[in-house]
């Protein structure tokens, strides 16, 4: 049997509060968002009913199926790859973008924003081929192009850790970003504030935690496959 998502929210949290203990943080400056890609319209609604109001999709299909049919308070993030000719369908229901990885993107997102977007910028900090993102080189250039795009507000820096059970590799990688993330927000750019980073997910948020995610954003083993 499928647990409740509210037991395993329970379990979650105990893991989240015990990574902020290990790293002097405040459990407060932790934002979990539940990943509902894989599951359906009812189970993301019992997650909001127990009290998670930040979702996750990373399809434009699945995205507008949960946004016309899960009901409350939701902030709606977009964490997938987002190709351009989808941008004018989801953007308008859309408050934080997590993908924002080329400036072919920021281009449409300007074309078709009535409001500011708030955005992390995805880096490649593993340098993977099969993976989105900035490379961490391109990341200051890519920064200071966006001011061409004054409907876009970069918040923060997102990433995602390589599978693998070295978890020294894991932290690494999110060691850098959290740098990155630091560098950009000294920079004191007005459109880029960059106080934030996304990155953890259920096999590796604990690390992420420790590294000072400010934003997880958990699937698996919050709602299930
Ligand atoms: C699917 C997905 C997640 C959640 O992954 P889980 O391992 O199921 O927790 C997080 N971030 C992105 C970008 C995803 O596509």
């Amino acid at each position: 049997m499928t647990s409740s998502v509210k037991h395993n929210l329970e379990s979650i949290q105990t893991k989240i509060e015990q990574a902020c203990l290990k790293s002097n943080r405040d459990a407060q400056s932790v934002q979990l968002i539940a990943v509902t890609k894989a599951v359906s319209v009812e189970r993301t609604q019992e997650s909001v009913d127990a009290g998670i109001l930040h979702l996750g999709e990373n399809r434009p299909e699945g995205f507008l199926e949960k946004v016309s049919n899960v009901k409350g308070e939701i902030t709606w993030h977009y964490i997938g790859s987002l190709q351009t000719r989808k941008v004018k369908d989801v953007l308008p229901s859309i408050d934080v973008l997590h993908s924002l990885d080329r400036l072919s993107l920021a281009n449409e997102i300007q074309k078709r924003a009535t409001t500011t977007i708030d955005c992390f910028v995805q880096v490649n900090v593993s340098g993977e081929a099969s993976k989105h993102g900035v490379a961490p080189d391109a990341l200051h250039s890519f920064i200071k192009e966006i001011g061409n795009y004054p409907s876009i507000r970069i918040i923060g820096l997102m990433t995602m850790a390589p599978l693998t059970e070295d978890t020294a590799i894991v932290r690494d990688v999110f060691q850098k970003l959290k740098q990155l993330q630091v560098e950009i927000h000294d920079l004191a750019i007005s459109y880029a504030p960059c106080t934030e980073t996304s990155m953890g997910m259920s096999g590796d948020f604990e690390i992420a935690i420790e590294e000072g995610a400010t934003y997880i954003r958990i699937g698996t083993s919050l709602v299930g496959e």
